[in-house]
């Protein structure tokens, strides 16, 4: 299976202007934009809740967790309880690198016949 196809139309996501990442446990998975406004309200009661991890908000995710990550993992705020949550911060952080690499590398930041 291709990296860059959407997981709900089974089409080819031709940038990352179209790309949404969404994960879901310990999984990634690639959407259009627009498929993955269908997929949350489709199936919201089902599937459970994707989180996409792509742009604006999986940014400041990212940030947020690093800090905290970091903070509970360099210090000896909590103790052990602090470790531990430092290496759960991690997680999205994970998520987001692999997706990154995964997904997003690949891709053209704008498919060639969008370009100006
Ligand atoms: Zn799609």
């Amino acid at each position: 299976m291709k990296t860059n196809m959407c997981r709900y139309c089974y089409k080819e996501i031709r940038d990352r202007d179209d790309l949404v990442t969404a994960s879901n446990w310990f999984r990634i998975r690639p959407y259009h934009y627009r498929c993955f406004e269908k997929m949350e309200q489709d199936t919201k009661t089902i599937a459970g809740t994707w989180t996409p991890i792509n742009g604006r908000v999986g940014l400041i995710t990212v940030l947020l967790m690093a800090v905290l990550s970091g903070l509970m993992l360099l210090t000896d705020l909590l103790g052990g309880i602090g470790d531990l949550l430092g290496v759960l911060a991690l997680y999205p952080i994970l998520l987001r690198v692999l997706s990154y690499f995964v997904f997003e590398m690949p891709l053209p930041k704008l498919a060639d016949d969008k370009r100006k």
